[in-house]
């Protein structure tokens, strides 16, 4: 008999949207690792998977911010890595050797296939990867807290390689959910002065972002310094945030988009020419950025803890969907155990 577990699928064709069910329990195969998941977080792209706004291959058991302990491996692996606390890079399959791949840009390449979207992923009990996906988690860091290396993960890569601010530079964050607040102590790190903004129903995550030492404004409250800002990055993926963002950025300055709309939206996109902006962006997370996020967290420049807001078991996801939808905190976790 196989043994089953249960997991928060996104249907395929013809099946309920998303629902809890019983699948099998994975079995970790020759170079991976199976974990007890121990929290995984809800995240705007898991949003825009339920809502078809997503590329994904259904049914697939949702989830990509995973943390969790290593309890089971397969074939050629030790089982020395049983008992680690660890957290997910997201790449389940990537063809590794396409330029792509082979210039540590794994996220871009054609074949890439990514847990909680792809296949299976950590809503559920236990989720499978390849051993090296694997990063282990500072002991500073709370238990579902480790679900956040991955979207920190992101956010360094779009930040980081190479740094958007230098010391001094003056930095604007739209959108304070998870990936701004996190956006916001990168560039502080990079040694900006930051502020972050949002809008009314913002109030928790603002309050968060003031928390952690950031200037917090809500969007009528913005006004930007001098000629504007050094550096703005929005994290809205919202057609208003991104507005207020281009608008906000000095002449010659840097625009960073980090959020994901998920459908087209109308920009001003003129500003860009006529201010000589330079605009970067940053899709997923690469090796690189996996250790520029162990070394921020390592060095208490990033802090994961304070953007939790509620850890809830799996069988609320909709609560927690709910609740993210509502911008009612800013990072909720699942936690199949509790
Ligand atoms: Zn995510
Ligand atoms: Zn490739």
């Amino acid at each position: 008999m196989t043994e089953t577990m249960q997991a928060l699928v996104k249907g395929g064709p013809g099946q309920a949207g998303t629902s809890l069910r019983e699948v099998p329990l994975p079995v970790p195969a020759r170079g991976q690792v199976r974990l007890r998941v121990r929290g995984t977080g809800i995240c705007g792209t898991d949003l825009h998977i339920m809502d078809d706004e997503y590329p994904s291959i259904p049914p697939v058991v949702m989830g990509h911010e995973v943390t969790g302990i290593v309890d089971a491996v397969g074939a050629d692996v030790s089982t020395d890595a049983i008992g680690r606390r660890v957290s997910l890079e997201t790449y389940y399959v990537t063809c590794g050797s396409c330029d792509y791949c082979r210039g540590g840009s794994p996220n871009l390449c054609a074949t890439r296939r990514s847990i909680g979207s792809h296949v299976d992923g950590g809503f559920a009990e236990h989720v499978v990867v390849p051993l090296h996906n694997a990063h282990d988690v500072d002991p500073s860091v709370g238990e579902a807290a480790g679900a956040l290396y991955e979207p920190l993960a992101c956010v360094a890569h779009a930040l980081c390689d190479p740094a958007v601010a230098s010391p001094g530079d003056t930095a604007l964050v739209v959108g304070p959910g998870a990936m701004g607040l996190l956006a916001a102590q990168v560039l502080a790190a990079q040694g900006a002065r930051v502020t972050v903004v949002g809008t009314a129903r913002d109030a928790l995550r603002l309050a968060a972002a003031d928390a952690l030492g950031l200037t917090a404004l809500e969007s009528g409250d913005l006004t930007a310094p001098g000629a504007g800002f050094d550096v703005v990055a929005d994290c809205s993926g919202a057609a208003a945030g991104i507005d207020t963002a281009l608008t906000a950025v000095r002449k010659g300055g840097h625009y960073v988009q980090i959020g994901l709309c998920g459908k087209p939206v109308p920009i001003a996109i003129d500003v860009v020419t006529l201010h000589e902006l330079t605009v970067t962006s940053g899709f997923a997370s690469t090796p690189r950025s996996w250790r520029r996020a162990e070394r921020l967290v390592g060095a208490r420049l990033v802090r994961l803890d304070p953007l939790l807001s509620d850890v809830l078991p799996l069988s609320a996801w909709e609560k927690a969907v709910t609740r993210t939808r509502a911008g009612d905190g800013v990072k909720f976790v699942l936690e199949p155990g509790a």
